[in-house]
């Protein structure tokens, strides 16, 4: 219930029905009639995949109307109460699974209490978490082993302890749930531990993209993992990545002849997913920021951030600078080859948008395991530069000086090293499209999920 989350449930459910699964999307109203528009597309070809309404009674649990998703509260505050609310949706998950009488349950993370559903109906729950194994397992390493509580200050950094790769974090990347006593700890470990409880997890990542932790992720923590992304590669034309998440706000051929007049490599794509924000000062500084690199390029501002931007710089940078306020075609926008840097907030989605487009990134990570993707990206992958965000924060980002943003722009884009990441995000990219086509790793995980789904008694017995 957060674009982050349901975008790529709806790809992995395609994905299912693609391979001849029938598959059902349940969700509030207002995603449902959303999503029953995506699936059209995919039912015409034949595809099995449908969707269900669940009512998700926001009144009741003390949320203002219209909230059935994260990205639509109006504060932060009302964090706990939505999550909370999410509990309410058991009993009328219990009533469709009743009617329809599923083999499998997918289920996000964020919903823990998925687990007693699906054990009390006899199906295996898996879980989807929404990040990739490198992510997941360094966060199991930090939780566990509580390595921040031997350094002197927030800003002394730490090694994850027994993690491949000597990753290095300081305290005050980290959420503060991890370090502090706060509401969310307990439901974090319900999380997790539910998760552990689970049949498996799908992970929306690619074997090759990470081998080392997605073997950690199997052999130290001991979980069943299928990797069988980018789901985002599943979302193919024009118009179906146009509004992929959301109705585009600018029309697909605006973006597209905008981006035309552009040099392979040369616009700098500005976007922060569906929840992080920045206020205005901010916002100034990223401007400037953009004016001085000199590059062209795709700014992404939430609407209601609109009448922040400077005085008259919209006007100044005609043709030189889109600005797109509301919902971007994220997805488009990446795999144009004008496209030549991303600055992004190390949303798991988006990173690995840019990984199948092979489009290097600049890093400002704000929130959740943002931190965490950052180091796969500039220590691992390296196919990235950070603009040196230094505190997690729940959604307002850490305030980064225009400089700073600058530099991190030419780096990637004329730096001694942006040949060399460039092409390894191009590398990157091909391997990502190698693993999702027929016989690569991503599609024959899947196959082999479906497979150890087939073997289990109750879905051979409804299936013969
Ligand atoms: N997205 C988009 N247009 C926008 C903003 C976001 O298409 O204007 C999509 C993006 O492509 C990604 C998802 O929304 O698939 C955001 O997920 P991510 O994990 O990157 O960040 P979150 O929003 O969860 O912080």
């Amino acid at each position: 219930m957060a674009p982050g989350h349901s975008i790529p449930i709806i790809d992995l459910a395609i994905l299912f029905a693609g391979k001849g699964v029938k598959s059902t999307i349940i969700a509030p109203p207002p995603d449902a009639a959303h999503i029953s528009k995506v699936i059209e597309k995919p039912r015409n070809s034949g595809y099995e995949v449908d969707v269900l309404d669940i009512e998700f009674p926001v009144v009741e649990a003390g949320l203002p109307e219209g909230c059935e998703s994260l990205d639509k509260l109006p504060s932060p505050d009302m964090l706990v109460k939505f999550f909370l609310a999410t509990k309410l949706l058991k009993r009328p998950l219990e009533d469709l699974i009743r009617q329809h009488r599923p083999h499998c349950l997918v289920s996000d993370m964020f919903f823990p209490w998925t687990n007693d559903v699906a054990a009390a109906s006899g199906i295996p729950r898996i879980l989807f978490h929404g990040t990739c194994a490198f992510s997941f397992s360094a966060m199991e390493h930090v939780r566990l082993y509580e390595p921040y509580k031997n350094v002197s200050s927030d800003s002394e950094p730490f090694l994850i302890p027994k993690f491949p790769g000597d990753i290095k974090l300081t305290r005050s990347q980290l959420p503060d749930f991890v370090t502090q006593e706060t509401w969310f700890i307990k439901l974090f470990n319900e999380f997790i531990e539910s998760g552990s409880k689970s049949f498996g997890v799908i992970v929306n990542s690619f074997y090759e993209l990470e081998p080392v932790y997605a073997d950690h992720y199997t052999n130290f923590l001991g979980r069943k993992a299928w990797h069988v992304g980018p789901v985002s590669l599943s979302t193919k034309g024009i118009t179906d990545k146009t509004n992929r998440g959301k109705q585009s706000s600018i029309d697909e051929n605006e973006c597209l002849n905008w981006l035309k007049l552009k040099e392979p490599n040369s616009v700098i794509y500005v976007c922060f997913g569906s929840m992080a924000d920045f206020d205005s000062c901010q916002l100034i500084e990223i401007a400037k920021a953009l004016e001085a690199s000199g590059q062209s390029f795709v700014w992404v501002v939430r609407n209601e951030k609109e009448k922040l931007l400077p005085e008259g710089f919209e006007r100044k940078m005609e043709g030189k600078g889109l600005i797109i306020r509301g919902w971007a075609p994220q997805v488009l926008i990446l795999e144009n080859e004008a496209i030549g840097g991303f600055v992004t907030h190390c949303g798991w989605n988006s990173v690995l948008e840019a990984v199948s487009a092979g489009v290097p990134v600049i890093t400002w990570p704000v929130a959740a395991e943002q931190f965490y993707n950052e180091k796969l990206l500039t220590e691992i992958l390296k196919i990235g530069v950070g603009v040196g965000a230094r505190k997690w924060k729940r959604l307002v980002g850490d305030f980064v000086r225009s400089e700073a943003i600058e530099k991190a722009v030419r780096e990637v884009t004329a730096g001694e090293c942006a040949l060399e990441m460039r092409n390894r995000a191009k590398r990157l990219a091909e391997m990502a499209k190698k693993a999702v086509e027929n016989g690569g790793s991503s599609d024959s995980h899947l196959d082999a999920l479906i497979g150890e789904l087939k073997s289990l008694s109750p879905f051979n017995q409804v299936s013969n």
